[in-house]
C-alpha cells in the first residue's frame, strides 16, 4: 500500500525475564494508513503505551517488526534524527522543561535542524496554530494546564512530522481544556493530513477519531472505522462491565435489569459483537496482501 505510515508485524513486548515476565505486546498486527486518525483503547496494563512507544522507537521489542515511513525501526541507522523528523510525542504530563518559555519550549527540537531566527520564527507560528500567539513569554507554570497541553502540541509539530504519537493527552485535563487539545488535533488531521494516534480512556476522545483499535492483555481484539456511530455506542456497551456481565463473560454484580430488558440487550449485545468480529476479519483480510 503506497500510503501505508505504520505496519506493525507480530509485535511482541516482554518485560522481565522467567516468573517475573510480563508480556505487554503479543503478537500486534497493526497497520495504519498515512492520514488516519486513530484511537488505542483498552484497560490500564493492556499493552498501550509499550505500543505507543515502539511505535515512536523509544523502546525496542522483544520480537516482530515495525515499520514507520517506510523504515524498518530496528534497522535505524540514526533513531533520534528519525524521532525528531518523522515524530511527534504529546504525553498526558506534558513533560515541558520547567524553567524555558513556552517559545523555547518549542524550539527545542529544532535545534540542529534550522538557524535560531527560523527556530524563533517556527515556533511563534506554531503557538499562534495552538491558540497561544501571545504566550510565547510564559513559563509553563505561569500557564493552566489545558495551555501547558497546547504548547506540548506546538512543540510535537516542531519538525513537521508526519505521524503525531499522544499518550493519553487529556487524561490530566478538566473537560474543556480536554476538548480544546482534542479539537486542535482533529484539526491538524484534517488541514495537516498528519497521521494521529492517540491512546485514550476517553469515549467521547475517540469518537472524535476515525478509526478505534481495542486492545486487551497486549493484543488487538477489536479495530472498526467509526461510520456507525449507534454500533459504536453498542460496542462500548457490550465493553463495559454491564455489557460483559449481560454477554455471560461476567458475574452480574447486582440485578440492573429485569429479565425481558436484559433479554433485549442481549440480543443488541450479540449483534454489535458479531459485526464488529466481522468489520475486524475485513480489516484483517485488507492489511495482509497476499504477496507479501
Ligand atoms: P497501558 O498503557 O495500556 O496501561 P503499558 O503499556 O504501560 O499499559 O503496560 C503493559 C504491561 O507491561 C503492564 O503489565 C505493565 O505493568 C508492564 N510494563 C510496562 N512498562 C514496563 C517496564 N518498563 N518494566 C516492566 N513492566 C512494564
Ligand atoms: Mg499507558
Amino acid at each position: 500500500m503506497a500510503d501505508e505510515l505504520i505496519r506493525t508485524i507480530n509485535l511482541t513486548k516482554i518485560y522481565g525475564a522467567g516468573e517475573a515476565a510480563v508480556r505487554a505486546l503479543d503478537g500486534v498486527n497493526l497497520t495504519v494508513a498515512a492520514g488516519e486518525f486513530l484511537a488505542v483503547m483498552g484497560p490500564s496494563g493492556c499493552g498501550k503505551s509499550t505500543l505507543l512507544n515502539m511505535l515512536g522507537a523509544l523502546d525496542q521489542p522483544t520480537a516482530g517488526e515495525v515499520w514507520v515511513a517506510g523504515e524498518n525501526l530496528a534497522r535505524l541507522k540514526n533513531v533520534d534524527a528519525f524521532r525528531a523528523k518523522t515524530v511527534g510525542f504529546v504525553f498526558q504530563l506534558h513533560n515541558l522543561l520547567p524553567t524555558l518559555s513556552a517559545q523555547e519550549n518549542v524550539e527545542v527540537p529544532m535545534q540542529g535542524q534550522l538557524s535560531a531566527g527560523k527556530r524563533r520564527a517556527r515556533a511563534k507560528m506554531l503557538l499562534e496554530m495552538v491558540g497561544l500567539g501571545g504566550r510565547g513569554g510564559a513559563l509553563p507554570g505561569q500557564l493552566s494546564g489545558g495551555q501547558r497541553q497546547r504548547v506540548a502540541v506546538a512543540r510535537a509539530l516542531a519538525n513537521g512530522p508526519a505521524l503525531i504519537l499522544a499518550d493519553e493527552p487529556t487524561g490530566s485535563l478538566d473537560t474543556q481544556s480536554g476538548e480544546e487539545v482534542l479539537a486542535l488535533l482533529a484539526d491538524l488531521n484534517r488541514t495537516q493530513g498528519t497521521t494521529i494516534v492517540v491512546v485514550t480512556h476517553d469515549r467521547r476522545v475517540a469518537q472524535a477519531t476515525q478509526r478505534i483499535v481495542r486492545m486487551s492483555d497486549g493484543r488487538i481484539v477489536s479495530d472498526h472505522r467509526l461510520d456507525d456511530p449507534l454500533a459504536e455506542d453498542l460496542r462500548s456497551l457490550a465493553d463495559s462491565r454491564l455489557g460483559q456481565a449481560i454477554l455471560g463473560r461476567n458475574e452480574m454484580q447486582e440485578d440492573y435489569l429485569d429479565a425481558e430488558e436484559r433479554a433485549a440487550l442481549r440480543r443488541l449485545l450479540e449483534k454489535a459483537v458479531a459485526e464488529q468480529s466481522e468489520t475486524a476479519k475485513r480489516t484483517e483480510l485488507k492489511a495482509s496482501p497476499v504477496n507479501d
